[in-house]
């Protein structure tokens, strides 16, 4: 809730007219809490969770033919039923604790000083905010990632989340319930050492969400911006530690690429990229490419 009732009295506050932005955040928010606003990050989830995936399923309705040169398991097809009922599971874990953990999490926002007052923040403060969280996540989330991958990890959380070894859209939030609370971690570490607006923690939740969905969507269209990002991992990136599975030793970090190189977890990902290169090339044959692709989750698992 703002500190002031009304326009005259936040321009005279600010030393300045208030920008349309602002004076459209004061219109939406000058009476409401900022319990009430925080919340508003259940329906984003909501909404993105529900929205996102669909945009897939809808290009795999309607356009098959097009989109299946950029599908990164061509061999593998996940039907309608089971998309749904991926995205009832998800519903029902979202309900169940994302829903109850944003409802009760509210005193920790308040802590780190996420703040909804006046002004905005400018569009440079929100994208250095963000690219700091993202920097944040990813690295914080790789070694909770390898972490999950140690035996107990991937037996007793890690495993419900690879279920799905050609992942779809609905499949990034697919997850126990545990994994969902432990990577909450991660996701608010970067506002509580960067604190910013209201808006710029919205977007935070919401764009990690999104970037979660397309890097689990199993297509690697060449017209996604991310492709522009440097260092981004993508969805050819992290499909590939599904594709291995359990006993992946390849690909744990979340966004970037540059953890996995850092720390050497990434060669059996460079071992497929080059096998797969070779093979277009004509390097090897047919023969040779069966028994090589066969053996990809062995190497990736001695590669370590
Ligand atoms: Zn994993
Ligand atoms: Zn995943």
């Amino acid at each position: 809730m703002l500190s002031y009732t009304t326009i005259q009295e936040a321009e005279a506050a600010l030393g300045r007219p208030l920008t349309a932005a602002e004076t459209l955040w004061f219109n939406y928010t000058a009476t409401r809490s900022d319990y009430f606003l925080y919340c508003h990050n259940i329906l984003f989830l909501f909404l993105i969770f529900s929205i996102f995936p669909y945009y897939y399923l809808f290009l795999e309705f309607f356009f098959s033919n097009s989109i299946k040169p950029y599908k990164i398991q061509p061999k593998v097809k996940l039907s309608f039923s089971d998309s749904i009922r991926c995205y009832k599971s998800v519903m029902r874990v979202f309900f169940l604790v994302v829903g109850p953990l944003q409802l009760i999490s509210y005193p920790s926002v308040k802590m780190i000083g996420i703040r909804t007052s006046l002004p905005l923040p400018s569009m440079w403060e929100i994208v250095a905010q963000l690219g700091v969280y993202f920097i944040i996540e990813d690295y914080t989330n790789y070694w909770i990632h390898r972490f999950l991958h140690c035996k107990w990890g991937y037996e007793k959380i890690h495993k419900v989340h690879h279920e799905y070894t050609a992942p779809v859209g609905f499949a990034a939030p697919y997850a126990h319930w545990v994994e969902i609370l432990i990577l909450g971690i991660p996701s608010f570490l970067g506002p509580a050492i960067a604190p910013g607006h209201m808006i710029t923690f919205w977007m935070w939740i919401g764009l990690r969400q999104i970037e979660a969905i397309e890097t689990h969507s199993g297509y690697d269209f060449p017209w996604t911006p991310t492709k522009y990002i440097p260092f981004y991992g993508g969805a050819d990136y992290h499909d590939y530690h599904h594709y291995v599975g359990g006993q992946s030793q390849s690909n744990f970090a979340s966004v970037f690429t540059y953890c996995d190189y850092i720390y050497g977890t990434d060669k059996g990902f460079r071992y497929q990229k080059k096998v797969l290169r070779q093979l277009r090339e004509g390097l090897i044959n047919n023969q040779e490419e069966t028994r090589v692709l066969h053996n990809i989750t062995a190497k990736d698992h001695k590669l370590d």
